[in-house]
């Protein structure tokens, strides 16, 4: 499998797109990039500036600071980490106050001129997985494979509530179900580069999957893909 592709992976919230991905990535040797943390990423900058917040959305002050937005991957202990500036974000982005505010953020077409940008930059010489949103769709439409996932809402309310619940970040399951539910519907009715699932790419629902079998099923779609 010497030939390197792009690999694009969109679906709902909470489906085990970013584990599947970065185990993907791992096995294959490619760089794995998680673009919903760079949503996250924005949304606390402009969180932090009072731009946003649960209640309010100032979209002309976004605009206005856009070009101030400076996010970089970097590699800490093995762990791609996200920064903003020189902080390393990646512990913050998962809070809830967060999760609160990125959907909003991500409706803004400005933020995601300047995210998609970046993110094709990242993904220029192929042998990179991605997932996220659009990234089938909008970021990599020329992609080799993209896969669509999605798993039954209360098994990934669950999944989530036990990651959160790992790390130490309070919050109740009724609180991220809830969390979920909104995103999925703002993320999936937004005007710009809503979440959709494309025609050219294969669906997984996860749902009675463990990680492993997630895993070998994907790279039989890779096999598949670089010897058609
Ligand atoms: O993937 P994750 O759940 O961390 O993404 C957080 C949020 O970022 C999503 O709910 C969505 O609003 C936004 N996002 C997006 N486009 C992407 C990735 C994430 O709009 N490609």
């Amino acid at each position: 499998m010497n030939q390197k592709i792009t690999i694009a992976i969109d679906g709902f919230s909470a489906c085990g797109k970013s584990t599947l991905a970065k185990a993907l990535a791992s096995k294959l040797g490619y760089s794995f990039i998680d673009s919903g943390a760079m949503y996250r990423g924005a949304a606390l900058f402009f969180y932090r500036l009072g731009f946003v917040s649960k209640v309010h959305l100032d979209e002309d002050s976004i605009h206005r600071s856009i070009n101030n937005l400076s996010l970089n991957f970097k590699l800490i202990e093995g762990k791609n980490c996200l920064f903003l500036k020189n902080e390393n974000i990646d512990d913050e982005i998962r809070q809830s106050h967060v999760a609160e505010v990125v959907s909003k953020v991500a409706t803004i077409k400005a933020v995601r001129v300047q995210l998609v940008k970046q993110q094709q930059e990242m993904g220029r010489n192929g042998g990179i997985v991605m997932d996220g949103r659009d990234i089938g769709s909008v970021v990599f439409p020329d992609a080799e494979l993209k896969i669509f996932v999605t798993a039954s809402p209360s098994i990934r309310a669950q999944r989530r509530f036990d990651e959160l619940k790992e790390k130490g970040i309070p919050q109740t399951l009724e609180e991220v179900r809830e969390n979920l539910t909104k995103r999925d519907h703002v993320d999936s009715t937004r005007t710009e580069s809503p979440l959709i699932q494309v025609d050219d790419a294969i669906v997984l629902d996860n749902s009675s999957l463990s990680k492993n079998q997630q895993l070998e099923w994907i790279m039989g779609k890779v096999e598949h893909r670089i010897n058609a």
